[in-house]
């Protein structure tokens, strides 16, 4: 046997796409792998089992998907078995065999605690057929194998805490994809935490597709201040939690008071609006009360001094007219939030928003976006500058060349600004800076927090 073939095999190769909570499902495949004795390696000419966890969310994710599929699927040897995994398999299951006729194996992301279960069926198939594992499951599993449902990046960990969403989003496939929305047990969640916190973990992502959903399921009220209130209590050496993807109207004063009371959940709320005239939002089947918005956010920092608050908005949805545009864009001056991600309107066929099509022109949705960006790049300047002079913590993530950066608690990891500091500082520590400069979306820093003070107006006093 080829010195190649020996060292292939009992390897995998992974290569993970799309969101967060795709992230975590590729680390709970490893581990599972791991666990059967297959061991991850970084190049695929050494695994025997290439997968790939697949993004099956929007036209660009689907394209770069398939793409990666076929990269791994043309360079293929005999000895090798690709595998598609993930949410692109989950929604169109055949079809991607149709434009990747190299796969081995099809994994929906319902069954992500099937893979070494599927690679086995793999090596051992007889035939050269594809092997399917999409079985008709309402919803993700929930028999987790015990893998951690984590992923782990430095002293920062993103934790599932749901899966699937309820929620009827007429431009989301995300229930199409995932099924309806399971919570994770509350005594799951804190165990991992524990894990976690025993690993040196400083700061947890609470993700699901809407986390303010957690526990609905489980018949648990108000269930994410609930398990933040365990999280904060069993888990004191954490000191930062922060709180992604929560859905409006469902922010409430108990999650409020509990982001209030307890220092370790940051002052730092995700939550994707999506827009703001009411029509769109009706069109959308989103909620459309944007009064709603407007007290939320008022009591939100009321509450919780200091808060940042990042959402996401679609621009050039089915039937926007310039006048719910600038409803938008006035909505966003008004608020000021403190971060703001802006998507042009995605066509996904099988959604309800499906009949309405895609009428508004690509370059129509590429100003409007443009736009609403440069609009929301002032608003984060100043707020920016309104830290100057200010000591404030930041979790540091990378240094080099007598520089680091890091974050502070208004910034998520991959999707929110940094904090740029001379010095080479301890990576995966939180430490006290001094701002001392303002970015559109990233500040500079210095570790002398007892060095000149700013007295206003960004004047020295020396
Ligand atoms: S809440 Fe989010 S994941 Fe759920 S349907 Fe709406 S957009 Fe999709």
């Amino acid at each position: 046997m080829s010195k190649t073939l020996k060292k292939a095999q009992d390897n995998y190769f992974l290569l993970s796409l799309g969101c967060s909570k795709n992230t975590v499902d590729s680390e709970s495949m490893a581990q599972l792998m791991e666990r059967a004795g297959i061991g991850g390696v970084g190049n695929p000419d050494d695994a025997q089992y290439l997968i790939v966890n697949t993004c099956g969310f929007i036209g660009p994710a689907k394209e770069e998907s398939i793409n990666e599929l076929r990269k791994l699927g043309e360079n293929k040897r005999d000895d090798q078995y690709l595998i598609a995994a993930g949410c692109l398999t989950q929604r169109y299951g055949g079809e991607v065999l149709k434009q990747v006729p190299q796969i081995d194996g099809l994994l929906g992301t319902r069954r992500w605690m099937d893979i070494v279960k599927l690679a086995g069926q793999l090596r051992d198939k007889k035939h050269p057929d594809p092997i399917y594992h999409l079985p008709e499951v309402a919803t993700v599993g929930t028999d987790e194998r015990g893998a951690m449902r984590t992923s782990i990046q430095g002293t920062s960990a993103y934790v599932k805490i749901a899966d699937g969403c309820r929620r009827p989003c007429a431009f989301c496939a995300i229930p199409i994809i995932k099924g309806t929305a399971v919570s994770r047990p509350i005594e799951a969640v804190v165990a991992e935490a524990q894990r976690l916190e025993d690993m040196g973990i400083k700061e947890l992502m609470l993700i699901a597709q809407d986390s303010t959903d957690y526990g609905h399921d489980l018949g648990m009220k108000d269930g994410l201040a609930k398990l933040l209130e365990q999280l904060c209590t069993q888990t004191s050496d954490i000191p930062w939690m922060r709180i992604m993807y929560a859905y409006p109207g469902y922010v409430t004063e108990r999650l409020m008071d509990t982001m209030a009371q307890y220092p370790q959940v940051l002052p730092y709320l995700d939550m994707p609006l999506q827009h703001a005239h009411r029509q769109t939002l009706k069109r959308m089947k989103r909620p459309a009360n944007t009064d709603w918005v407007y007290r939320t956010v008022e009591s939100l920092r009321n509450k919780v001094p200091e808060l940042a608050i990042r959402s996401t908005f679609i621009v050039g949805y089915p039937g926007e007219t310039d006048e719910e545009f600038e409803t938008l864009v006035q909505f966003i001056k008004d608020l000021r939030f403190d971060r703001v991600g802006a998507f042009t309107f995605s066509f996904e066929p099988g959604t309800t928003s499906e009949p309405l099509g895609d009428p508004i022109p690509e370059h129509v949705k590429e100003e409007r976006r443009n736009y609403l960006m440069e609009i929301q790049q002032q608003i984060s300047l100043e707020k920016n500058q309104e830290l100057v002079g200010k000591t404030m913590d930041i979790m540091v993530d990378g240094n080099g060349d007598g520089m680091s950066i890091g974050r502070t608690y208004r910034d998520a990891p991959e999707i929110d600004g940094m904090v740029i500091v001379e010095g080479e500082l301890p990576v995966g520590e939180i430490v006290p800076v001094r701002i001392t400069g303002a970015m559109p979306y990233d500040l500079t820093a210095t570790v002398d927090i007892e060095g000149p003070q700013i007295i206003g107006d960004g004047l020295l006093q020396l």
